[in-house]
């Protein structure tokens, strides 16, 4: 059998749900010990080695704080794979929704002065080369697990080119978008989620980030059908998305 992978997994600015959603595959867990020596993991583990070389890095989480930062540059030179985990990782995620961070510092902290330096939320892949991701806000348990055998297999994990949509319509669910008149991001969303945030009659959010060739022009005109105003769907969209081709 081949050696073990050695693998961290790093938290920068994040709610720590992605590395829950990891420590919750309880099952699975046991068979990925087989492949891979978990050398720095704090949720999993008090036992930590923050200076060894690394096989694999996950990294979760924006960056925000100079500190953060250069723990960042340091696991990068330790790890031959760099993974961004999560929507914080790929796009800012929830850390990037301040519209104008100066009121929101002002609101929150009354204009004391802050003990740390901070800046706004960043992707992972404005400061490192990215080797792969996996998406989702949370990621799903499964995503961790085709990313382990991917990994043990010497590969790097492929980007998911289905809409939640293609999903959601294997699941026989009823569409919200469509006869729910309800503002739904699944046709412009990449799956692998099995559609869940649908089949519990709740819209796709867009969590995992755009799908590849996703048509904006025409999703803008659907959800303007739903109701919102033009600044509201541009609102939902960057949420996720980042920077679209609107179209126009
Ligand atoms: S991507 Fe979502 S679940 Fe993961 S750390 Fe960020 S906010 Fe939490
Ligand atoms: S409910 Fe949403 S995800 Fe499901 S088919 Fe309709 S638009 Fe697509």
């Amino acid at each position: 059998m081949n050696p073990k992978l050695r693998i961290a997994y790093q938290r920068y600015t994040s709610c720590g749900g992605c590395q829950l959603t990891l420590l919750n595959c309880e099952r699975e867990l046991p068979l990925v010990e087989k492949f891979f020596e978990f050398a720095e993991f704090p949720m999993l583990s008090s036992c930590n080695d923050s200076d060894c070389s690394l096989d694999v890095a996950l990294a979760e989480g924006s960056i925000t704080t100079p500190e953060e930062l250069q723990r960042l540059l340091t696991l990068r030179r330790r790890s031959r794979i760099l993974i961004a985990v999560g929507a914080c990782a790929l796009s800012g995620g929830v850390n990037a929704l301040a519209e104008n961070r100066d009121i929101l510092l002002s609101d929150i902290y009354g204009g004391e002065t802050l003990p740390s330096e901070t800046f706004p939320a960043q992707p992972i892949a404005t400061f490192v080369r990215v080797d792969g991701e996996i998406p989702g806000c949370p990621p799903e348990g499964s995503d961790y697990l085709r990313l382990f055998g991917t990994l043990q297999q010497g590969g790097l994990p492929t980007e998911y080119a289905v809409p939640v949509c293609m999903e959601c319509r294997l699941r026989e669910n009823r569409c919200l978008l469509v006869d729910g008149k309800q503002p739904c991001l699944g046709p412009v969303t990449r799956g692998g989620c099995l559609a869940r945030c649908p089949s519990y009659g709740a819209i796709c959010e867009g969590c995992r980030g755009m799908v590849p060739e996703a048509n904006f022009p025409e999703h803008f005109q659907l959800l303007l059908q739903t109701g919102l105003t033009a600044t509201e769907v541009r609102g939902r969209l960057e949420r996720f998305f980042g920077r679209y081709d609107e179209g126009y």
